[in-house]
Order: structure tokens, then sequence, then C-alpha cells
């Protein structure tokens, strides 16, 4: 742990402010104190954000912006590029430290940062590629087209789940564009934060850059709740629950904010008659169990076949019980620990919930014990209309439902107030066209043959209804950190007004 924390160069406690490579640290300020999931244990602190730092954060942050959007967007780009190489470095150690910090295993740690590094490659190639259209004007001699300006701050609220990827979507994209960035992480994983502030801003100030990426952190939730009402934050990207989001797109709306969410999700996989369960089992396993159930795109729902029902049910019961829970930092570990006490107890309500709705809870939900916060992962037979089964519980448990038709399957599927992650396992052609179609799945993100868990950041990542909207990562999300403005220039020597008005003066 100590090699992990010194190569990341992190101190027992941590400033918490930082303006780019710089950090300010008031000493009476209130300490967050990080703690192993896997362990109990503190890996170290890092002090609050006090309301005099951040106004001094705010206005270095808009200072900075004044510079750096005059950087011609693919020299920020290339900025970026330093930035991806920084990370290749830390790669190992960073991975690691979300493993600790966390509790996913060390192959999605690592491959977290991985994300960050492929998101820093494609922030580099879209830096040359921010294309606006052109129209033909009705008007003669004269020219007409758009183009995309930065908002100016943007500010970013993540989740615990993911510590360091959710960040670099929004950070490493809006820089891009020509944006300052604030961060503010979870309180739940404040190391990773400072860790990767310092990695990132080092590689600007290297190349003497001005400060793009700023860092505030607060253990109480109410500097976060000021920063969504500052109206100098052009836009808030926030990342998290449902309950929290909605409170988040209502403040942020009333000042006419603009905002981006990426809220809780409530992911389904249908297995179909035609399925090949040599993909569905490892599919479902994966998604599921994986990162303990604690992804915003964990499968929580198995819309299965009548006809399919007891073999599949049999079958995941058989591999729940070959999962190696325990170290995450282990190589051969399969699950590690669940955030927190909370999320432990989270489990077990929602069993007890399925309990009394008439449900079978077929494995899982009992607590390991010694340190740290290990649950065994459970799978319940029940009814999609049940009330815990239209909730997120942000653990490992799965809920099997039986089918008759497609349809019926589709209408369970959608039948959920978030919509986030689906998924069809199918061989037949027919069924996998119907569930892509517009009648199919209303989810951001709709799969064949491949599970709900995780994304690729080429393609533009986020849900419908109660999971926000918003899409970050890939294809067009850069759209999301400008502002469009339309152009026209009259180059002739008339001035032919629109509609045909003649203003004889
Ligand atoms: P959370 O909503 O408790 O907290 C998210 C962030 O919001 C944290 O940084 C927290 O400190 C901050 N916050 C809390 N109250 C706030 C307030 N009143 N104003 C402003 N900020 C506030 O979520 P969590 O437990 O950290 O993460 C799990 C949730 O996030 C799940 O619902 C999961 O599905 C969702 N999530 C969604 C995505 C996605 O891309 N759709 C990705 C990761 C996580």
């Amino acid at each position: 742990m100590k090699n992990i924390l010194e190569s990341l160069d992190l101190e027992a406690v941590n400033p918490g402010t930082w303006l780019g490579a710089e950090s300010i640290e008031d000493s009476n300020a209130s300490i967050i104190e990080s703690i192993n999931p896997a362990t109990g244990e503190v890996i170290g602190s890092v002090r609050s954000t006090t309301a005099a730092e951040y106004e001094k954060v705010v206005t270095t942050a808009r200072a900075s912006f004044a510079q750096w959007r005059n950087i011609p967007a693919p020299l920020r780009g290339n900025a970026i590029r330093l930035i991806g190489n920084a990370l290749r470095d830390h790669r190992e150690a960073l991975g690691s430290l979300v493993t600790m910090e966390m509790g996913k295993i060390k192959a999605e740690g690592i491959g977290e940062v991985q994300e960050m590094i492929d998101i820093a490659d494609f922030a580099v190639g879209q830096s040359r590629m921010m294309y606006g259209n052109t129209m033909h004007s009705e008007r003669p001699l004269h020219r007409m087209y758009e183009q995309w300006h930065p908002l100016g701050i943007v500010g970013t609220i993540s989740a615990f789940n993911f510590p360091v990827a959710v960040y670099s979507w929004n950070a490493f994209i809006a820089a891009i564009c020509g944006n300052v960035n604030i961060w503010k992480p979870s309180p739940k994983a404040p190391l990773c934060g400072v860790a990767v502030q310092k990695i990132v801003n080092k590689a600007l100030a290297d190349e003497g850059l001005p400060p793009v990426f700023f860092l505030i952190n607060d253990g109480s939730n109410e500097l976060a709740q000021q920063f969504v009402n500052d109206k100098r934050i052009d836009l808030i990207s926030f990342t998290g629950s449902c309950a929290v989001g909605k409170k988040v797109a209502a403040n942020v709306a009333s000042r006419m904010g603009k905002f981006l969410l990426e809220l809780g999700g409530n992911n389904a996989i249908i297995v179909d008659e035609h399925a090949n369960f040599d993909l569905v089992i490892p599919a479902i396993v994966f998604g599921a169990v994986g990162t303990a159930g604690q992804r915003c795109t964990s499968t929580r729902r198995i819309l299965v076949h009548c006809s399919r029902f007891d073999d599949l049910k049999s079958a995941l019961v058989k591999a729940y019980g070959q999962i190696r829970i325990g170290d995450p930092l282990a190589d051969d570990t399969l699950m590690g620990p669940v955030i927190d006490e909370a999320a432990m107890a989270g489990v077990e309500s929602s069993l007890a919930a399925v309990r009394d709705a008439g449900g079978e809870v077929l494995c899982g939900g009992e607590r390991i014990a010694g340190a740290g916060n290990f649950i065994t992962p459970a799978i319940a037979v029940a009814e999609n209309d049940w009330e815990i089964v239209q909730t997120e519980t942000f653990g490992p448990v799965l809920y099997l439902i039986p089918f008759d038709t497609l349809d019926d399957a589709i209408a369970m599927q959608n039948g959920v107030v978030q919509g986030l992650s689906s998924a069809i396992f199918t061989d037949n052609l027919q069924n996998a066209e119907y569930f892509l179609s517009q009648s199919g799945s209303d989810c951001g993100i709709a799969n064949v043959n491949i599970g709900t868990s995780g994304a690729e950041i080429g393609g533009a990542f986020g849900g419908e209804k109660e999971t926000g909207g918003g899409r970050e990562a890939g294809s067009d999300s850069w759209k999301a950190y400008m502002r469009r403005q339309t152009n026209t220039i009259n180059w002739g020597k008339d001035l032919p007004l629109a509609q045909g008005i003649n203003f004889d003066l």
C-alpha cells in the first residue's frame, strides 16, 4: 500500500483544493478519510475545500478560461496527448489505488485507468474534428454557417463507483473544446481525485500551459450544493443516483444553467428461447457480479423465456457457487467488497423485501465474517412490477423473471423508470432486430449477445428517462460542452431583408 501511495505522490493528509498543479490548504478545514472497503483501514485523508478556497478556485478558473479558449483546439488536443502519456506511466499504480479505495478487482481498476487513456487518445483526434455545418442562405451574396464555442467552466461531480474514468470522459473532452474543469469527486474516493489531479496537471505545468483542471473536495455535500447553484459554473455534469440527480437538475435549471446527467440504471437482459447459454452465463455473471454489482450498467434483471427458466436458474446458481470473493488486489479474485456498511445493508433489505413480496431467494446475501464489506452475490426469483425490483439496489442482487412472448419481455424491460442499458441474447435474427427497433428497447444502450455492463468509449454513453438523458464520451458527445452559434455574413452591397420585407427609408 505504501509503495502505491508513494508512487502517486500521495501523503497521509493531502490538500483537497487544487488550481492546476498548485494546491491551497487551510489546516483548519475538515478531513475526509479514505477507507479501504476490503479491510476497513484508513488509506489516507484529504482536506475539504473551504468557502474562501472555493472562491479562489472559481475566480482562477474563470481567468484561466480566458487564456485556454484562445489556444487553438489541435494544440489543446496535444496537451491531452501529454496527459494520456502521463497516465500510461501511472496505469498500474493508479489502477491499484482505484481498487484500494473503491474495492473493484485490480483488472477493473487498471481497466478504468485504461479508459482514461483511451478517452485521452479519442480527445486528441476529436480536437481536430469539431465540425460545424454550412447552409445555403435564402439571400444572394450571403454566407451562412454554424460554429461551436466553449462554454466556460464545466463542473464535474462524480460518483464513487467510477472514481477516475468518468472524470476523464468529462474533463478531457471539455478541455479540447476550450473549457476549464472544476471536479468534485465522491467523498468515498477522495484520494483518487488528488492522485489524478497531480498526474494530469504536472503534464500541463511541465509544458508551461495555464491551469485547466481544478479540484475541490467536500465531505458533507454542502459545498457541492453551492457549486450546483453557482451561476458562474456554465455546465454541471453530474454522475450519481437518480434521487440526487433530480435535485441537481432542478437547481441548475432554476438558474437557467446547463446540465448533463448520468444517473442510475435498472438494466435487464432478455434471454429468449433461441439464446446460446455459452454466451449467456458468463455475460450475466460478469454483468451482475462484476464490480460487486456497483456499476450503473450492472445487470439487475434477467427476463427469461419460460421454456428455459429452470435451466438458466440452475446454471446461474451453479456459476455463482464458483465465484472467488476476497482481496480485490489478488489476481484470482472475481468479486471484491461493496463500498460500505450501508451497501451491505441495502442488499440485505432488498432480499428481505423480495421474501415479503412472496419471492424466493435462491442464493447469496450472506455477510462474510471478518474485516471488510464482503457479502455473497444473490439471485432471487421475483416479479417485475414489485417495488423492490423497480428500484436500483446498488449491489450484487439479480432478479430472475420468466416471460411468455417477446412483446411481454420488452414491455417488462421498458417497464421501469430508468433507461440506461439493455441486452437480448438470441440466435434469432428477427428477435434481435425487433429488440433494436423503435418498438424494442427504450434504453440509451441496447446490445445483442453482449451483456449490459460496461461500454466502449467510442460510442455516446448515457440513458433515457430517469437515467437523465445525458451523453458522454464518444460520438458527438463533445457538443454537450460547447455552445452553438449561427453566423450569417453579407458580402454584397445591398441589405436584402428576410421574408421579402422592404424597409424603404
Ligand atoms: P450519489 O448520488 O450518492 O453521489 C454522487 C455524487 O454526488 C457524489 O460526488 C456526492 O458527493 C454528490 N452529491 C451528493 N449529494 C449532492 C447534492 N445535494 N448536490 C450535489 N452533489 C451531491 O451516488 P453514488 O452512491 O456516489 O454513486 C452510485 C450511483 O451513481 C448509482 O445510482 C449509479 O447508477 C450512478 N452512476 C451512474 C453512472 C452513469 O453514467 N449513468 C455512472 C456511475 C454511477
